[in-house]
């Protein structure tokens, strides 16, 4: 089977994990500040927090945002749940933006017309992740202008996104948002096995982030209530959690990170190689906003079902079956039933709803060999051929 997505693991990041085991730390060592450095320079942020998943950072973002009981968070309903529900763990509520149908990403225009909606009926949402889905990045100048008028914070997901540019700057740099999520997970572009981070340039965010990452306690004299009793003092000042990366990972990550550009013009090579090879599939490939550069962690097509005499599914089923491992991203995260028991049902975001009726992810990851790529298009190729 050809995955959808692989890591790329060499020489070089091995011995650095086992000169970690060698060492004195396992965790909170110096690894996870220099992984944390190498995300600082390659975004120009001025702090960066690595944690144990971004699902974990998507947390610590909500809650150093103070989201809690009584607000709402707003996404698009195409993503990993994650982005959602870490509202959920804050007590807020959770409500959906649609997306534009060229881009996939949260339609600004959308979200303009739900916010006079909102504002009437008192219900502005306190939080908005913005998703740069398969690393395409949103139009953040137009949502950020809409956060200004209506007093929202944004979290950027960019966990399809690291390596990616917006207007000629670099995704995490939170020019347009309060704080910018990456994942680490393996089929991202650059993986810690687990592990994501949260980016801001907001000291106090970052402070709160820092807290939360590893139980609410601090040893910075600048956060602590009372006067230290002695040099072994430290304050818990909040409740959080233990969402620590380990040296391990941090290291694995400090020798990805240097890999980054690599990765991402590898998969511009592929990308390049599906648009040429593709173009006269019945299919619709993807589109690329002027003045960025994506990540492109995933590489989607559209089937255009009317040209074609078999369903999305059948497609589908038919290109596992002959071992090419497609995937769909995402269920739209409305129609899960945890999301249907609260109300949520199918017609409420159309263009989400008809993106998921025939998306699917063809398989592109660093390594992915030209022989790979080419039997990805061939069996493409037979399989919708064949019903034309
Ligand atoms: C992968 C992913 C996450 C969650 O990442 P983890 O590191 O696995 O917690 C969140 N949002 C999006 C858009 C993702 O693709």
């Amino acid at each position: 089977m050809i995955p959808y997505g692989k890591q790329e693991i060499i020489q070089a990041d091995i011995d650095a994990v086992v000169d970690v085991l060698h060492s004195d730390f396992l965790t909170q060592g110096p690894q996870v500040p220099a992984f944390e450095e190498a995300l600082k320079k390659v975004t120009g942020a001025q702090y960066a927090l690595a944690v144990n998943s971004a699902t974990s950072a998507l947390h610590i973002a909500c809650l150093a945002l103070e989201l809690s009981e009584g607000d709402i968070l707003w996404t698009t309903p195409i993503t990993f749940v994650a982005s959602a529900n870490c509202g959920l763990y804050c007590g807020a509520k959770v409500d959906f933006v649609d997306i534009d149908p060229a881009t996939y990403n949260l339609c600004p225009k959308a979200l303009e017309q739900k916010l006079i909606v909102a504002k009437a009926q008192l219900a502005l949402p306190k939080v908005l992740v913005a998703v740069h889905l398969c690393g395409q990045p949103c139009d953040m100048k137009a949502i950020h202008a809409l956060s200004t008028e209506y007093g929202f914070k944004i979290i950027e997901d960019a966990s399809h996104a690291i390596g990616g540019r917006y207007l000629d700057k670099p995704i995490g740099l939170c020019e347009y948002s309060d704080i910018t999520v990456f994942s680490f997970h393996p089929v991202k572009i650059v993986t810690t096995a687990e592990g994501g981070a949260a980016l801001t340039n907001d000291p106090q965010l970052a402070d709160k982030m820092s807290l939360y990452r590893s139980h609410g306690i601090t040893r910075d004299e600048r956060l602590m209530e009372n006067a230290p009793h002695g040099g072994w003092y430290y304050e818990q000042v909040d409740l959080g959690f233990n969402y620590r990366m380990t040296e391990l990972q941090g290291a694995l990550g400090v020798s990805q990170m240097q890999r980054l550009e690599q990765f991402v013009s590898a998969r511009h090579r592929l990308a390049s190689r599906y648009n040429e090879k593709l173009s006269n599939f019945p299919i619709t490939l993807p589109y690329q906003l002027p003045n960025t550069y994506s990540g492109l962690h995933l590489y989607v097509i559209r089937l255009q079902l009317s040209l074609i005499s078999k369903t999305h599914k059948e497609v589908f089923d038919e290109l596992r079956a002959a071992g090419i491992g497609v995937n769909v991203h995402y269920i739209p995260v409305h129609l899960q039933p945890y999301y249907a028991r609260m109300g949520f049902e199918a017609g409420d975001y159309p263009n989400a709803e008809s993106y998921y009726s025939s998306a699917i992810s063809l398989p592109m990851f660093h390594g992915m060999t030209d022989v790979q790529q080419d039997e990805v298009v061939s069996t493409l190729a037979r399989i919708l051929d064949s019903s034309l």
